[in-house]
Protein backbone atom coordinates (compact mmCIF):
# COMPACT_ATOMS: atom_id res chain seq x y z
CA UNK A 1 0.00 0.00 0.00
CA UNK A 2 1.31 3.32 -0.67
CA UNK A 3 2.79 5.29 2.15
CA UNK A 4 1.25 9.17 2.42
CA UNK A 5 4.39 11.18 3.40
CA UNK A 6 3.05 14.48 4.48
CA UNK A 7 5.48 17.50 4.37
CA UNK A 8 4.36 19.59 6.69
CA UNK A 9 7.25 21.99 7.17
CA UNK A 10 6.17 25.13 4.41
CA UNK A 11 5.55 26.11 1.29
CA UNK A 12 9.12 27.62 0.78
CA UNK A 13 10.52 24.61 2.26
CA UNK A 14 8.78 22.25 0.05
CA UNK A 15 10.02 24.06 -2.68
CA UNK A 16 13.86 23.02 -1.79
CA UNK A 17 12.83 19.88 -0.16
CA UNK A 18 10.36 18.21 -3.25
CA UNK A 19 12.69 17.65 -5.96
CA UNK A 20 15.14 15.90 -3.67
CA UNK A 21 12.73 13.76 -1.67
CA UNK A 22 11.16 12.31 -4.60
CA UNK A 23 14.60 11.40 -5.95
CA UNK A 24 15.48 9.70 -2.35
CA UNK A 25 12.17 8.00 -2.15
CA UNK A 26 12.96 6.73 -5.58
CA UNK A 27 16.12 5.89 -4.89
CA UNK A 28 14.93 3.85 -2.11
CA UNK A 29 12.26 1.84 -3.81
CA UNK A 30 9.72 3.66 -1.73
CA UNK A 31 6.42 2.85 -2.97
CA UNK A 32 5.11 6.52 -1.17
CA UNK A 33 3.12 9.67 -2.31
CA UNK A 34 4.89 13.13 -0.94
CA UNK A 35 1.71 15.36 -0.41
CA UNK A 36 1.44 18.77 1.45
CA UNK A 37 -2.10 18.20 2.10
CA UNK A 38 -3.73 14.83 2.90
CA UNK A 39 -7.08 13.96 5.69
CA UNK A 40 -4.84 13.62 8.83
CA UNK A 41 -5.98 9.97 9.13
CA UNK A 42 -4.47 8.71 5.62
CA UNK A 43 -0.80 10.10 6.65
CA UNK A 44 2.00 7.37 7.40
CA UNK A 45 4.58 9.71 8.05
CA UNK A 46 5.08 13.46 8.90
CA UNK A 47 8.08 15.72 7.62
CA UNK A 48 8.09 18.71 10.61
CA UNK A 49 9.82 21.87 10.82
CA UNK A 50 8.95 23.96 13.83
CA UNK A 51 7.42 26.40 11.86
CA UNK A 52 4.56 23.90 10.53
CA UNK A 53 0.70 24.49 10.75
CA UNK A 54 0.86 20.80 12.59
CA UNK A 55 0.98 21.98 15.49
CA UNK A 56 -2.44 19.22 17.08
CA UNK A 57 -1.40 15.73 16.13
CA UNK A 58 -3.94 14.14 18.07
CA UNK A 59 -5.74 13.31 14.62
CA UNK A 60 -3.00 11.51 12.59
CA UNK A 61 -4.13 8.62 14.13
CA UNK A 62 -2.03 6.08 11.87
CA UNK A 63 1.24 8.19 11.22
CA UNK A 64 4.24 6.06 12.43
CA UNK A 65 6.74 8.70 12.68
CA UNK A 66 7.14 12.78 12.69
CA UNK A 67 10.60 13.45 10.80
CA UNK A 68 12.06 16.87 12.22
CA UNK A 69 14.17 18.88 10.13
CA UNK A 70 15.67 20.07 12.79
CA UNK A 71 18.39 18.53 14.75
CA UNK A 72 17.30 20.32 17.86
CA UNK A 73 13.63 19.12 19.30
CA UNK A 74 12.86 21.98 22.16
CA UNK A 75 9.81 23.17 20.27
CA UNK A 76 8.14 19.78 19.35
CA UNK A 77 9.52 17.17 22.14
CA UNK A 78 6.99 18.33 24.94
CA UNK A 79 4.05 18.57 22.64
CA UNK A 80 0.87 16.65 24.36
CA UNK A 81 -0.96 15.93 21.24
CA UNK A 82 2.13 14.49 19.79
CA UNK A 83 2.05 10.46 20.90
CA UNK A 84 3.84 8.85 17.70
CA UNK A 85 7.46 8.32 17.56
CA UNK A 86 10.12 11.68 17.18
CA UNK A 87 13.13 11.54 15.11
CA UNK A 88 15.40 13.95 14.72
CA UNK A 89 17.18 15.27 12.08
CA UNK A 90 21.34 14.06 11.79
CA UNK A 91 22.39 15.32 8.52
CA UNK A 92 26.05 14.52 7.03
CA UNK A 93 26.08 18.13 5.89
CA UNK A 94 24.60 19.94 8.86
CA UNK A 95 27.13 17.92 11.17
CA UNK A 96 29.75 19.08 7.89
CA UNK A 97 28.32 22.94 8.38
CA UNK A 98 28.94 22.78 12.14
CA UNK A 99 32.53 21.53 11.94
CA UNK A 100 33.77 23.93 9.95
CA UNK A 101 32.20 26.70 12.14
CA UNK A 102 32.90 25.65 15.61
CA UNK A 103 36.70 24.80 13.90
CA UNK A 104 36.93 28.24 12.31
CA UNK A 105 36.10 30.35 15.80
CA UNK A 106 38.36 27.78 17.41
CA UNK A 107 41.40 28.73 15.08
CA UNK A 108 40.41 32.40 15.39
CA UNK A 109 40.62 32.14 19.44
CA UNK A 110 43.68 30.12 19.76
CA UNK A 111 45.71 32.08 16.86
CA UNK A 112 44.27 35.41 18.37
CA UNK A 113 43.72 36.34 14.61
CA UNK A 114 41.69 39.34 16.08
CA UNK A 115 44.47 41.25 17.61
CA UNK A 116 46.02 41.32 14.23
CA UNK A 117 42.58 41.84 12.02
CA UNK A 118 42.04 44.74 13.74
CA UNK A 119 45.50 46.29 14.03
CA UNK A 120 46.74 50.13 13.43
CA UNK A 121 49.40 50.74 11.47
CA UNK A 122 52.94 50.28 14.14
CA UNK A 123 50.96 47.84 16.05
CA UNK A 124 54.04 45.06 15.81
CA UNK A 125 52.58 43.01 18.66
CA UNK A 126 54.79 40.03 17.81
CA UNK A 127 53.11 37.74 20.03
CA UNK A 128 53.74 33.88 18.80
CA UNK A 129 50.52 31.73 19.40
CA UNK A 130 50.91 28.35 21.32
CA UNK A 131 51.07 25.10 19.25
CA UNK A 132 47.32 23.10 19.34
CA UNK A 133 48.67 20.61 21.85
CA UNK A 134 49.45 23.79 24.29
CA UNK A 135 45.50 24.97 23.91
CA UNK A 136 42.79 23.32 26.25
CA UNK A 137 39.28 23.05 24.38
CA UNK A 138 36.22 21.73 26.10
CA UNK A 139 32.90 20.57 24.39
CA UNK A 140 29.67 19.97 26.27
CA UNK A 141 27.87 17.57 24.24
CA UNK A 142 29.14 14.60 22.89
CA UNK A 143 26.07 13.52 20.71
CA UNK A 144 26.57 13.44 17.14
CA UNK A 145 27.56 17.30 16.73
CA UNK A 146 30.08 17.38 19.97
CA UNK A 147 32.12 13.88 18.59
CA UNK A 148 32.12 14.82 14.99
CA UNK A 149 34.20 18.58 16.34
CA UNK A 150 36.04 17.06 18.74
CA UNK A 151 37.42 14.28 16.01
CA UNK A 152 38.09 17.35 13.60
CA UNK A 153 40.01 19.54 16.84
CA UNK A 154 42.16 16.44 18.14
CA UNK A 155 42.96 16.04 14.24
CA UNK A 156 44.99 19.76 14.99
CA UNK A 157 45.80 18.56 18.30
CA UNK A 158 44.22 20.68 20.96
CA UNK A 159 44.13 19.07 24.22
CA UNK A 160 40.80 18.51 24.11
CA UNK A 161 37.76 17.58 27.55
CA UNK A 162 34.94 16.83 27.16
CA UNK A 163 31.82 16.43 28.70
CA UNK A 164 28.30 14.72 28.81
CA UNK A 165 25.27 13.26 30.49
CA UNK A 166 26.39 9.46 30.46
CA UNK A 167 30.38 8.58 30.73
CA UNK A 168 32.03 8.64 26.94
CA UNK A 169 34.79 7.79 25.17
CA UNK A 170 36.16 9.65 22.51
CA UNK A 171 39.77 9.38 20.96
CA UNK A 172 42.11 11.93 21.92
CA UNK A 173 39.37 13.27 24.55
CA UNK A 174 39.49 13.53 27.78
CA UNK A 175 35.90 12.70 28.76
CA UNK A 176 33.87 13.81 31.79
CA UNK A 177 30.49 13.42 33.19
CA UNK A 178 27.96 14.15 36.23
CA UNK A 179 28.24 17.11 38.00
CA UNK A 180 31.98 17.21 39.19
CA UNK A 181 32.78 16.02 35.44
CA UNK A 182 31.13 19.08 34.48
CA UNK A 183 33.38 21.15 36.97
CA UNK A 184 36.38 19.66 36.03
CA UNK A 185 35.91 20.25 31.70
CA UNK A 186 34.62 23.54 32.58
CA UNK A 187 37.83 24.56 34.30
CA UNK A 188 40.54 22.99 31.44
CA UNK A 189 38.60 24.75 28.74
CA UNK A 190 40.74 27.97 27.29
CA UNK A 191 37.80 27.64 24.68
CA UNK A 192 34.83 26.44 25.47
CA UNK A 193 32.12 25.12 22.69
CA UNK A 194 28.79 24.46 23.80
CA UNK A 195 27.06 21.19 21.70
CA UNK A 196 24.14 20.65 24.44
CA UNK A 197 20.74 20.29 23.58
CA UNK A 198 18.02 23.06 25.34
CA UNK A 199 16.15 20.47 28.22
CA UNK A 200 15.25 21.12 31.79
CA UNK A 201 19.11 19.86 32.78
CA UNK A 202 20.84 22.30 30.50
CA UNK A 203 18.68 25.25 30.52
CA UNK A 204 21.54 28.04 32.06
CA UNK A 205 23.80 25.19 32.67
CA UNK A 206 26.17 29.06 31.69
CA UNK A 207 25.58 30.91 35.18
CA UNK A 208 27.47 32.55 37.27
CA UNK A 209 28.77 29.51 39.00
CA UNK A 210 30.24 27.75 36.05
CA UNK A 211 31.25 30.72 33.99
CA UNK A 212 33.35 31.22 37.17
CA UNK A 213 34.95 27.71 36.51
CA UNK A 214 36.90 28.58 33.04
CA UNK A 215 40.49 30.14 33.08
CA UNK A 216 40.45 33.67 33.50
CA UNK A 217 40.00 35.26 29.70
CA UNK A 218 38.62 31.77 28.19
CA UNK A 219 36.73 32.28 25.36
CA UNK A 220 32.98 30.98 24.57
CA UNK A 221 31.54 29.49 21.30
CA UNK A 222 27.68 28.54 21.96
CA UNK A 223 26.33 27.52 18.43
CA UNK A 224 24.05 24.63 20.81
CA UNK A 225 20.53 26.98 21.96
CA UNK A 226 20.88 30.43 23.62
CA UNK A 227 18.88 29.41 26.42
CA UNK A 228 22.73 27.20 27.54
CA UNK A 229 23.58 30.34 28.45
CA UNK A 230 21.85 33.06 31.71
CA UNK A 231 22.94 36.10 29.06
CA UNK A 232 23.00 38.68 32.52
CA UNK A 233 25.83 36.32 33.56
CA UNK A 234 27.73 36.14 30.41
CA UNK A 235 27.52 39.73 29.61
CA UNK A 236 28.68 40.19 33.83
CA UNK A 237 31.69 37.68 33.20
CA UNK A 238 32.73 39.65 30.16
CA UNK A 239 33.05 42.80 31.92
CA UNK A 240 35.06 41.86 34.67
CA UNK A 241 37.35 39.91 31.99
CA UNK A 242 36.44 36.47 33.58
CA UNK A 243 35.26 35.93 29.71
CA UNK A 244 37.33 37.19 27.11
CA UNK A 245 35.26 36.64 24.04
CA UNK A 246 32.12 34.93 23.46
CA UNK A 247 30.83 33.99 19.36
CA UNK A 248 27.41 33.48 19.82
CA UNK A 249 25.52 31.87 17.17
CA UNK A 250 21.82 31.27 18.98
CA UNK A 251 19.43 33.15 21.50
CA UNK A 252 16.80 33.32 23.47
CA UNK A 253 14.66 35.18 20.86
CA UNK A 254 15.56 35.03 17.24
CA UNK A 255 16.19 37.17 15.25
CA UNK A 256 18.14 38.84 18.41
CA UNK A 257 16.35 42.06 18.97
CA UNK A 258 18.48 45.50 18.16
CA UNK A 259 18.79 46.01 21.30
CA UNK A 260 19.85 43.27 23.17
CA UNK A 261 23.41 44.24 25.13
CA UNK A 262 25.25 41.45 23.06
CA UNK A 263 24.92 43.50 20.00
CA UNK A 264 26.93 46.38 21.09
CA UNK A 265 29.20 44.59 23.23
CA UNK A 266 32.94 44.72 21.35
CA UNK A 267 33.79 41.19 22.65
CA UNK A 268 31.30 39.52 21.52
CA UNK A 269 30.37 38.32 17.97
CA UNK A 270 27.21 37.23 17.08
CA UNK A 271 26.06 35.12 14.32
CA UNK A 272 22.62 34.68 12.75
CA UNK A 273 22.21 31.01 13.98
CA UNK A 274 24.06 30.01 10.67
CA UNK A 275 26.48 27.50 12.49
CA UNK A 276 24.90 25.03 10.63
CA UNK A 277 21.80 24.53 8.69
CA UNK A 278 20.16 20.83 7.37
CA UNK A 279 20.74 20.54 3.60
CA UNK A 280 18.22 19.40 1.55
CA UNK A 281 19.72 16.59 -1.11
CA UNK A 282 21.49 15.02 2.11
CA UNK A 283 18.61 15.33 4.67
CA UNK A 284 16.16 13.92 1.95
CA UNK A 285 18.38 11.03 1.81
CA UNK A 286 18.00 10.81 5.82
CA UNK A 287 14.60 10.97 5.62
CA UNK A 288 14.05 8.34 3.28
CA UNK A 289 15.96 5.71 4.81
CA UNK A 290 13.61 6.40 8.13
CA UNK A 291 10.58 6.20 5.87
CA UNK A 292 11.86 2.50 4.70
CA UNK A 293 12.70 1.32 8.22
CA UNK A 294 9.95 2.21 9.29
CA UNK A 295 8.05 0.24 5.75
CA UNK A 296 10.15 -3.04 7.28
CA UNK A 297 8.85 -2.70 10.86
CA UNK A 298 12.51 -2.09 11.77
CA UNK A 299 13.44 0.92 14.69
CA UNK A 300 14.21 4.25 13.45
CA UNK A 301 17.03 6.03 13.45
CA UNK A 302 17.65 8.97 15.58
CA UNK A 303 14.64 8.49 17.69
CA UNK A 304 14.05 10.90 20.32
CA UNK A 305 13.98 9.81 24.15
CA UNK A 306 10.63 12.22 25.52
CA UNK A 307 11.74 11.51 29.12
CA UNK A 308 15.17 13.04 28.64
CA UNK A 309 13.85 15.60 26.12
CA UNK A 310 16.92 15.05 23.13
P1 LIG B 1 22.79 14.79 20.36
O1 LIG B 1 23.42 13.83 19.41
O2 LIG B 1 21.45 14.46 20.93
O3 LIG B 1 23.83 15.01 21.55
C1 LIG B 1 23.53 15.72 22.69
C2 LIG B 1 24.68 15.59 23.69
O4 LIG B 1 24.38 16.40 24.83
C3 LIG B 1 24.88 14.16 24.19
O5 LIG B 1 26.25 13.88 24.32
C4 LIG B 1 24.21 14.19 25.57
O6 LIG B 1 24.76 13.28 26.51
C5 LIG B 1 24.53 15.61 26.01
N1 LIG B 1 23.57 16.03 27.05
C6 LIG B 1 22.24 16.23 26.93
N2 LIG B 1 21.72 16.60 28.12
C7 LIG B 1 22.74 16.61 29.00
C8 LIG B 1 22.84 16.92 30.38
N3 LIG B 1 21.76 17.27 31.11
N4 LIG B 1 24.05 16.83 30.95
C9 LIG B 1 25.13 16.46 30.24
N5 LIG B 1 25.12 16.17 28.91
C10 LIG B 1 23.92 16.25 28.31
O7 LIG B 1 22.66 16.23 19.71
P2 LIG B 1 23.51 16.85 18.49
O8 LIG B 1 23.01 16.38 17.18
O9 LIG B 1 24.96 16.70 18.78
O10 LIG B 1 23.08 18.40 18.58
C11 LIG B 1 23.31 19.16 19.76
C12 LIG B 1 22.55 20.47 19.70
O11 LIG B 1 23.16 21.35 18.74
C13 LIG B 1 21.10 20.37 19.20
O12 LIG B 1 20.24 19.92 20.22
C14 LIG B 1 20.82 21.78 18.80
O13 LIG B 1 20.34 22.49 19.92
C15 LIG B 1 22.20 22.34 18.41
N6 LIG B 1 22.29 22.65 16.96
C16 LIG B 1 22.54 23.92 16.58
C17 LIG B 1 22.66 24.24 15.23
C18 LIG B 1 23.00 25.64 14.77
O14 LIG B 1 22.96 25.93 13.58
N7 LIG B 1 23.36 26.53 15.67
C19 LIG B 1 22.50 23.23 14.27
C20 LIG B 1 22.23 21.95 14.69
C21 LIG B 1 22.13 21.65 16.04
P3 LIG B 1 24.64 11.69 26.30
O15 LIG B 1 25.54 11.38 25.11
O16 LIG B 1 25.18 11.12 27.56
O17 LIG B 1 23.21 11.40 26.02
Amino acid sequence: MTAIVLFAAGPQMYEEYRTPLMQAMDKQGLDARLVTDAAPESVDYIIYAPSSDVQDFTPYTRCKAVLNLWAGVERIVSNPTLTQPLCRMVDPSLTQGMVEYVCGHVLRYHLGMDTHIHARPGDWNAVEPPLAQERKVGILGLGALGQAVAQALAGFGFDLHGWARSAKSVPGMHCHHGQDGLDACLSHAEILVTLLPLTAGTENLLNARTLALLPKGAALINPGRGGLVDDAALIAALVSGQIGHATLDVFRTEPLPADHPFWAHPRVTVTPHIAATTRARTAAQVIADNIALGEQGLPFLHMVDRGRGY
